[in-house]
């Protein structure tokens, strides 16, 4: 199974993927955690062009390619292997914020995104995609709690983009409620984990 945890900066993707693991390692599985970008030692290194240098440093085409080509190893050397060793997967992020963040926010648009995610991934999908939804102002003010004031990791992008991010996930998660699981990231983490692990009662099988 491949599940990725999608939302927003501060909505508590990491806590909730390390407390899922733990419940499913609890009841005999092999669980992969991994992240986005990132996850294998060449999108790791990607990962960092990308979040060193703040806003400017790429335009939104040359983000988009690098996004795309982090996840193609990624998904060739982590993902595939993985789930093909019968083991589950839980991404922190995966194709759905490059749609939001570069396909929509970003202007690239969502055909342009998928079209690189067709060629670098031949359009892998997640079984399933946790959404975790905060109002603005709460992520808001755990992303100043946990970066400093009011940052997201790549940084000088405003609270317009955060929103037209925020947005996007909902149209994606309407567009696809088979896939999409919408949870309530507000409250404390383990009522967060419990909504989650409801949500995926019927993957367990
Ligand atoms: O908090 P997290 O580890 O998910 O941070 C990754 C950073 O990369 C965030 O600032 C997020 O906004 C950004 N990002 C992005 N486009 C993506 C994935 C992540 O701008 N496709």
């Amino acid at each position: 199974r491949f599940i990725s945890i999608e939302g927003g900066e501060a909505v508590g993707k990491s806590t909730q993927i390390r407390l899922l693991a733990e419940a499913l390692r609890a009841d005999g599985r092999k669980v992969t955690i991994t992240r986005e970008p990132g996850g294998t030692e060449s999108a790791e290194a990607i990962r960092t062009l990308l979040l060193e240098g703040g806003a400017d440093r790429w335009n939104a085409r040359s983000e988009a390619l690098l996004f795309a080509a982090a996840r193609a190893d990624h998904v060739a050397r982590l993902i595939r292997p993985a789930i093909e060793a019968g083991g589950w997967v839980l991404s922190d992020r995966f194709i759905d914020s490059s749609r939001a963040y570069q396909g929509v926010a970003g202007g690239l648009g969502d055909e342009a995104v998928l079209a690189l995610h067709q060629f670098g991934s031949q359009g892998f999908l997640p079984d399933c995609t946790l959404l975790l939804e905060l109002p603005a102002d709460e992520a808001a003010r755990r992303a100043t709690l946990r970066d400093g004031a009011g940052s997201d990791r790549i940084g000088g992008r405003d609270a317009a983009y955060h929103a037209s991010v925020a947005q996007a996930f909902r149209t994606f998660a309407a567009a696809e409620p088979e896939r999409f699981h919408v949870i309530d990231a507000s409250g404390e983490s383990h009522a967060v984990q419990a909504r989650i692990i409801a949500a995926l009662a019927h993957l367990a099988a």
